[in-house]
């Protein structure tokens, strides 16, 4: 058997995310692979929900949500032994993000969450689907119970 050689574990720090980083972790170790951690800032919205007026994109908000993250995923690499190096955090569409670091950095397995939506939030495409659509190497959804 093959197996895996790099797997990155996708993490949206829901209260969910440790139910995967186990399962990731636990792959890693049985392939003796590299695991890396991403996590993805979504792009803040520009414009007023009040009156739909062009607002000016919050620099502090984002550098303080960017900070917050930072130190969740330290935190999170620190218990999974995971190095800085491979630690990833990106702002943009997590889908879109998470498939070119997958690229980029030779990964042939994505591990990720799943709740298994049906229905509306199906045909509009979660996160793990979009995922499964685009990228180029093996996804792993693990099932989150609701
Ligand atoms: P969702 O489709 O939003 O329910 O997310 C499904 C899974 O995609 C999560 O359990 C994570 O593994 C991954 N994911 C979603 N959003 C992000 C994000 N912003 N950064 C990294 N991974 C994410």
């Amino acid at each position: 058997m093959q197996g895996y050689h790099h797997i990155l574990l996708a993490v949206d720090f829901s209260d969910h995310s440790h139910t995967v980083a186990e399962r990731a972790k636990e792959l890693s170790e049985r392939y003796q692979a590299k695991l890396s951690i991403v996590h993805v800032t979504d792009n803040l919205p520009i414009s007023s929900a009040m009156d739909g007026q062009i607002m000016p994109f919050d620099i502090e908000l984002n550098e303080e949500l960017m900070r917050f993250s930072k130190q969740r995923l330290e935190k999170l690499g620190k218990e999974l032994g995971v190095k800085d190096e491979n630690q990833w955090l990106v702002i943009g569409s997590p889908k879109i993000e998470i498939v070119t670091i997958a690229e980029e950095n030779q990964v042939d397995l994505i591990v990720v969450g799943s709740h298994g939506r049906h229905g509306l939030a199906l045909l509009l495409g979660s996160t793990a689907n979009g995922i499964l659509h685009h990228a180029q190497c093996d996804v792993l959804a693990v099932r989150l119970k609701e």
